[in-house]
Formats: C-alpha cells, structure tokens, sequence
C-alpha cells in the first residue's frame, strides 16, 4: 500500500494543501421557502457545513494556525493547545494533521461520544476539566497547562486571539458582500467566542455604514444551543466588541429546535441548533421589515447531535 502511495506520489498536490484550501468560500444559500411569510425581504445563510471539518470553526482555526506559524509562536516542535467542546477542536485536530502538527484539546469531561472519537480519530489528544464546569472548565484547564508548560504548548486561545474575528473580517465578511453584491442590509449570527459576530459584522459596517448588526445568544444557562453561550452567566471573550450589535436577541433552545426542524423538511438542510436559532433570529428580524436582505450563518450541520429526541419530532 505504502509502495503504491508512493509510486504516484511525486506528481500529487500533497493532501494538506487540498484540505486546508477547502476551508471557506461557503455557499450562499437563499432560504425561500422560510423567508415566503416575509416577501418581498429575503433570507440567506452561509452554507458553512461545507468546510472540511464541517463547521465555521475551520476558519479561525486555521487563520490562528497560520498566523501563529507566520509569526514564530508555533514552531514544529510545539504542539497546539486549546479549550473547546466542539467543533473548534475538530478543526484543530483536522488542520494540525494536515499540517503535520500536535493538537492537545481540554475539553468538557461530558463531551459526547460521537465528538470524542471524531477528535480523536484525527488523532488528537484530549484533557478532561469537571463535567460540571462547562467550557469555562476547560478554558480554565487550558490556560493551567499553557502556564505549566509554555516550552511544550503554543496556547491558541481562540477567545482572545484576534486572528479569529480576523479569519471572518477577511473571508466571511468578504464573500457576502460579494455574494449579494453588497446588497445585504441585515446580518445576524450567535454568539460562541463572538468571532463570527465581530469579524463579519466589522467588515460589513466598514463596507456599508447603513448595514444593521444583530447578535443572539441563548435565553439561559442551561440551554440545548451548541456552540453558543450565555455572556451574562460566561467568561466575556476578550475578541468580544461589546458596541458593536445594533440589536440583540435571547433565544430558547426549543426555538432553535423548531427552526432546525423546518430548515429539514422545508429547505432539505439539516442544521445544527445554532444555525436553526440563526435562522429563527433572522425571521424575527425579516419580519419587522418592508425591504431588505438578512443574511446569517448555519455554523454546522446536525449529523453530529442527532442523538436528541426532537429529531423525531412529526410537527416543528
Ligand atoms: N454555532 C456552532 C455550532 C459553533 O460551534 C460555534 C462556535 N463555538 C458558534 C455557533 C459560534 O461561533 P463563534 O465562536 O464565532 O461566536
């Protein structure tokens, strides 16, 4: 096999460079059914389960990635650090095998099974903080191994490293104003490290002053949002540009649920909760309209969370 490998390999495009090459550059899809209550405003999401590691995560992973080995921080003998419960660490661990690189995630101790393996079939290493600490735990976790040994980690700390809101400020926020041909007047987007809300939401006031920026976090603490988190009850990222939304929103996990559903069985795309929030938050918005284009993000798709009851659900 490996002889084989070989025999062809010489003329080959190596297979990091075709991965990393996928990330970005999203579909942009126009949701037309969801958005018929509200015409003649329509609705558009960035298709963003199409990166190679399945979610919006592989943007700023590897923007992170790249700037941190463009500056010296990330040499070939460190390997790469972080806290995350989800799809940032399956773009770490995606990019860093690509790329040939370590990646060591602290991560929730109740992570999911399905989660564990994909990290770890990417071959990375995990680090368990409390299961009752949410990802403040393993923030927490990530920030004592960074301490304990700065000669082994390079910490990427994606809630406080600007080459995340960047990743989004010089890709997503580039392609929908290329998209809609700078026709987009509102855009919304949930709220993890922010970094999608910052990033996009920058370049698209910087490009077009009257454009409106709405940001959503989930209602409560407990909540069934993946990849969200509540600010008043979490650790404030550091990328977090507070005067920056012109209009929040709190959302209930059921809302984002029933979203989901419909995206399904109205629109054939099997999102994620967060995305089926995004989605729901940008019909809310629509609707306070007579005009406009409101454009946001499906950050992944559900095959991943499956496991929840309300997938069988017959009715939204
Ligand atoms: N949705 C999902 C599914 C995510 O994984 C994330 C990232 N944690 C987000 C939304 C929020 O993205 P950001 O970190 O850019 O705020």
């Amino acid at each position: 096999m490996k002889d084989k490998c070989q025999a062809i390999g010489d003329n080959r495009v190596s297979r990091s460079n075709q991965v990393i090459e996928l990330v970005g550059n999203t579909p942009l899809l126009e949701l037309s059914r969801i958005a018929e209550e509200v015409a003649p405003v329509r609705i558009f999401a960035k298709a963003e389960w199409f990166n190679p590691g399945g979610s919006v995560k592989d943007r700023p992973a590897l923007n992170m990635i790249l700037e941190a080995k463009k500056n010296g921080q990330l040499t070939p003998d460190k390997v790469i650090l972080d806290a995350t419960s989800g799809n940032t660490g399956i773009a770490y661990a995606m990019i860093g095998a690509a790329l040939g690189l370590k990646v060591t995630l602290a991560v929730p101790g109740n992570l999911g099974d399905l989660h564990r393996k994909i990290l770890k079939g990417y071959g990375a290493e995990l680090a368990f903080s409390s299961p009752t600490e949410g990802s403040d735990g393993a923030i927490r976790l990530a920030r004592k191994m960074a301490k304990e040994r700065p000669d082994l980690y390079y910490y990427v700390d994606q809630y406080n490293n600007p080459a995340n809101w960047m990743a989004h400020y010089n890709g997503t926020g580039l392609e929908i104003l290329e998209q809609t041909e700078g026709a987009v007047t509102h855009y919304v987007a949930g709220l993890g490290t922010s970094g999608s809300f910052v990033g996009t939401g920058r370049r698209l006031k910087n490009e077009k002053k009257d454009v409106r920026l709405i940001s959503f976090q989930p209602d409560s603490p407990m909540h069934g949002l993946e990849g969200l988190k509540h600010y008043p009850t979490s650790i404030i990222p550091g990328i977090y540009d507070e005067e920056l939304a012109d209009e929040e929103i709190a959302v209930e996990t059921e809302v984002g649920q029933e979203m989901a559903l419909r995206l399904a069985r109205e629109e054939g795309i099997l999102a994620g909760t967060s995305g089926g929030a995004a989605v729901a938050c940008a019909l809310r918005v629509a609707r306070g309209l007579s005009s406009g284009l409101v454009v946001t993000l499906i950050p992944d798709g559900a095959s991943k969370y499956l496991r929840h009851a309300f997938w069988e659900n017959p009715e939204p």
